[in-house]
């Protein structure tokens, strides 16, 4: 008979339930190990509640709406599409809860898995406290994650911006406005579909360009096609302090040719980044060697604890659903040799493109201790003039 939740020693014991935990948890329970899975939040974790799943839902009814306005091109008469925000964003969490049985405590139960629902901290190396449960295992994954970033900018905290966290649940009805501060993956992907929805989107962008981390080309065809879209731009802008007034949120930004100007909107979106949930969880306990961007891992994502893993995200990974995923076959195959897996990433504003392997702004790594030596696949690379490009 097997020991009862909490008893005896783990294979494994995996801390958080997202992507990369239900990966870990799965794969370990088919091996035949004895794994438990610690969920301090929602089981899903980024990608279901709050990352992907709501934003690709969002992103395909404003794609919709986009192209029924470029119904000419298909030879249909001009229209317009119409629509109701509120419903676009009901649809958007209905589909999202179509999906949620797949990550739920009841199918990892039924898959093996002891799910425990708690917040996770490391007691020693080899013990972790979880709610009333002692767990001892034999290794760990910490595939905590992350969360949006709040920029220290003057009044921004308390004038209750928007993040990924919050605005797939929160925002019920169309804002006329929503000024984006983060001209990076998801700021663009939501701008963009919040214009193709009706609503005056403004991006604020510190760096001279939007989508920093990926070739300049690329960059500029998504920002042709998102002003298109009428999404307005300001890069190399930096926002100076933020206040309320009433309903509305002012922003006073400093602009790019070094102008003062004050913009103005409904709603305020944060998208400035991410910060790894590294804290209260006991690394220092644990021994595990951390810093604020993260936890540092070798080329099978080791910790400076050997039979302590961190899947998630690491100064190493690029922040995406295929990261983990990659991380975990990358633990799995790391008997025979295997380094770092290339990690294929599909930036989501419109035109859609993807990369994998190195590109011109994220080279093979090499050399750091946090790297992992050049990945192994071939690389190539093409002029994004020649690249055939679908519009969509
Ligand atoms: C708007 C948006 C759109 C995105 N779109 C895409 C996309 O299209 N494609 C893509 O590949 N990626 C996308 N991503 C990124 C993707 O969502 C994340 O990279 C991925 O979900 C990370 O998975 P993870 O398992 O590392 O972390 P998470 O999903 O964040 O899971 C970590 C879990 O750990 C739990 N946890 C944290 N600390 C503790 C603790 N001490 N004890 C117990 N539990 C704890 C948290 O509650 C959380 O559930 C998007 C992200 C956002 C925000």
């Amino acid at each position: 008979m097997s020991p009862a939740k909490g008893e005896g020693t783990y294979n494994v014991v995996v801390i958080g339930g997202g992507t990369a935990g239900l990966v870990t948890a799965a794969a370990t329970a088919a091996l035949g190990g004895r794994v438990a899975l610690v969920e301090r939040g929602r089981m899903g974790g980024d990608c279901l509640n709050t990352g992907c799943v709501p934003s690709k839902a969002l992103i395909s009814s404003a794609r919709l709406a986009a192209q029924i306005r470029r119904a000419p091109e298909w030879g249909l008469d001009p229209m317009e599409p119409r629509f109701d925000l509120g419903r676009v964003l009901e649809s958007m969490r209905e589909r999202r809860a179509r999906i949620a049985p797949h990550d739920s405590q009841e199918r990892f139960e039924s898959l093996g898995v002891d799910v425990v629902r708690a917040h996770a901290r490391f007691l020693s190396p080899h013990e972790v406290q979880a709610g009333g449960l002692r767990l001892r295992a034999r290794n760990f994954v910490i595939a905590t994650g992350s969360r949006p970033a709040i920029p220290p900018i003057e009044g921004l905290a308390g004038a209750g911006p928007h993040t990924s966290e919050t605005i797939f649940d929160d925002l019920r009805e169309r804002p006329d406005s929503l000024l984006v501060l983060g001209g990076g993956p998801i700021g663009c992907e939501l701008g963009q579909a919040f214009a193709r929805l009706g609503v005056a989107v403004t991006i604020v962008q510190r760096a001279a360009r939007i989508l920093e981390k990926e070739d300049e080309d690329a960059a500029a065809v998504v920002r042709r096609r998102m002003e298109a879209d009428g999404v307005r731009v300001l890069t190399a802008a930096q926002a100076r302090a933020v206040s309320r007034q009433g309903a509305r949120v002012r922003v006073a930004v400093q602009t790019g040719e070094g102008r003062e100007e004050t913009l103005e909107a409904a709603a305020l979106l944060v998208a400035a980044g991410r910060a790894p949930n590294t804290g209260d969880l006991g690394l220092d306990a644990a021994g595990v060697a951390h810093d604020a961007k993260g936890i540092r891992v070798d080329a099978c994502l080791r910790t400076s604890r050997p039979h302590i893993y961190a899947a998630t995200i690491s100064r190493m990974w690029p922040t995406s659903t295929r990261a983990p995923s990659s991380a975990t076959s990358c633990c799995r195959g790391r008997r025979r040799g295997r380094s770092r897996p290339s990690c294929p990433g599909a930036p989501t504003p419109r035109p859609r493109w993807r990369t994998s392997g190195s590109t011109r702004r994220r080279p093979a790594p090499g050399g750091s201790p946090t790297t992992c030596g050049p990945a192994r696949s071939a690389t190539w690379t093409a002029p994004w003039s020649s690249v055939r490009k679908r519009a969509s």
